[in-house]
């Protein structure tokens, strides 16, 4: 969808995805099957888009979802991360007890763009203790360099390169 939500901005809209049952089950079983023989404790899903893929990602493993936030959206003590856009700032929060130290986590979200929402989520994570073992993505903008914007330990996959 060109020039939303402004103009110049290509967005790469889930909707029609959602809505397809084989597309989604799709886009499911091989971000699951990638993250299963890591044996992951939970996946972690970024407001609003990555909860709906990374829930259904943490159903199909059998393991439990933390939610990602955008500020002042969760109700107990947070760690926040702030980041930086291309005008202004950002930032995503986590409770402070989601994870038990050490616990294998898998970062979902439905697109990697600048990388600013996905690092910032994923030192958020590491703050509360968790060991992040993969980044998944359905989509990524490969003429952004957001994959030089994350951590390089971590191995980021995406499904599908613009
Ligand atoms: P970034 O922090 O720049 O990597 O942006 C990633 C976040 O913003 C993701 O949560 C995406 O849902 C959203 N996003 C950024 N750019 C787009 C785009 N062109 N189309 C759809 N979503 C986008």
């Amino acid at each position: 969808m060109p020039d939303f939500p402004k103009p110049g901005i290509m967005f790469k809209d889930l909707t029609t995805l959602l809505s397809n049952a084989e597309a989604f089950a799709y886009v499911i079983d091989i971000l699951s099957e990638k993250y299963r023989s890591l044996e992951p404790a939970y996946v972690a899903g970024i407001e609003a888009r990555g909860f709906i893929l990374g829930a259904a990602v943490a159903y199909k493993l059998g393991i439990g979802f933390i939610p990602i936030r955008k500020k002042g959206k969760l109700p107990y003590k947070v760690e926040r991360q702030t980041y930086d856009l291309e005008y202004g700032t950002d930032s995503v929060e986590v409770h402070v007890d989601a994870v038990e130290r050490g616990a294998k986590v898998v970062l979902i979200d439905d697109l990697l763009a600048t990388g600013g929402t996905a690092s910032a989520a994923c030192q958020l994570l590491r703050t509360v203790g968790a060991d992040v073992v993969g980044l998944g993505f359905v989509t990524e903008l490969g003429f952004l360099p957001g994959r030089q914007r994350l951590p390089k330990d971590v191995e980021a996959f995406s499904m599908l390169t613009f």
